[in-house]
């Protein structure tokens, strides 16, 4: 399914496998004066193949590799013709692909395989100008897009909620922490993000700063807690009471665990 949503010269496309009745788990897509940022899954692919040969796209980047953010590469470099650009890091998993866990095939699907050169450090779509900004945690090769102008941040998957619960498996929290705190630094009152879960925050940087309060008030916990010998699991029950239902469905892919184990002293 995709569904289009404008947000003054931004176009939102938001798209998920529908099963069932139901989209499976959303992911957005933007489209601003040409430039296409993030490409949706495999299963989706066509649909938004078909949206965007009504539109003008002259430039496509990717704010990291995973699944759900090239699924229509392909469409756009051989159908739309189009180069695309992505963090260096992303370049080899593009181009060659990487193994799937069976919840992500289900839901996101394996990406078409393309070409991809590496991004320069500003964008320019003649209207605006984007600064490429590094920021792993998420994944290594994790950017984001910033028109200082306009104070719009497109933050890919690095920013999800204030209080975030739960944490992939292959996501370094450390990361992802300094990382938004660069984006608090940056020469902005304020900013709106654009997330890939299709939220929009008109405050981004209150809401950063909330995010960050959160996660030092959850490490403090989580240290005091291991300090009366707790394990991580006992951790997350007190703290959290239960697991989240994600983990047994993506195999501990998604799991609070894996917040509450990164957070604990002495790891990393
Ligand atoms: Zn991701």
């Amino acid at each position: 399914m995709l569904k289009v949503n404008h947000f003054d010269e931004i176009t939102q496309l938001k798209m998920g496998r529908e099963m069932d009745g139901t989209v499976l788990y959303w992911t957005a897509a933007y489209l601003v004066d040409g430039l296409l940022i993030d490409t949706g899954c495999a299963h989706t692919a066509e649909e938004l193949g078909r949206f965007l040969r009504e539109q003008r796209v002259e430039q496509v980047v990717n704010t990291h590799h995973h699944e759900d953010h090239i699924g229509a590469n392909y469409f756009v470099q051989r159908e739309l013709g189009l180069e695309i650009f992505a963090h260096r890091l992303a370049i080899p998993l593009i181009k060659k692909g990487f193994p799937l866990l069976e919840y992500q095939e289900m839901v996101w699907g394996y990406p078409e395989l393309t070409t991809v050169q590496p991004l320069p450090e500003t964008i320019n779509t003649g209207r605006y100008t984007f600064e490429v900004i590094e920021t792993p945690g998420h994944s290594p090769d994790h950017v984001v897009f910033f028109e200082p102008e306009q104070g719009w941040c497109f933050t890919g998957d690095l920013f999800v909620s204030e209080n975030l619960k739960m944490l992939r498996a292959d996501e370094d929290i450390e990361g992802i922490i300094s990382s938004l705190g660069k984006l608090l630094e940056l020469p902005v009152k304020e900013m709106t993000l654009y997330t890939s879960s299709g939220r929009v925050v008109p405050r981004g940087k209150e809401a950063i700063a909330s995010f960050l309060d959160h996660m030092r008030e959850l490490r403090g916990r989580v240290s005091r807690l291991a300090g009366e010998s707790l394990t991580a699991p006992e951790i997350r029950d007190r703290i959290f009471e239960r697991e989240t239902q994600l983990a047994p469905l993506t195999g501990g892919h998604f799991a609070v665990i894996n917040l509450v184990e990164q957070l604990m002293p002495g790891d990393g």
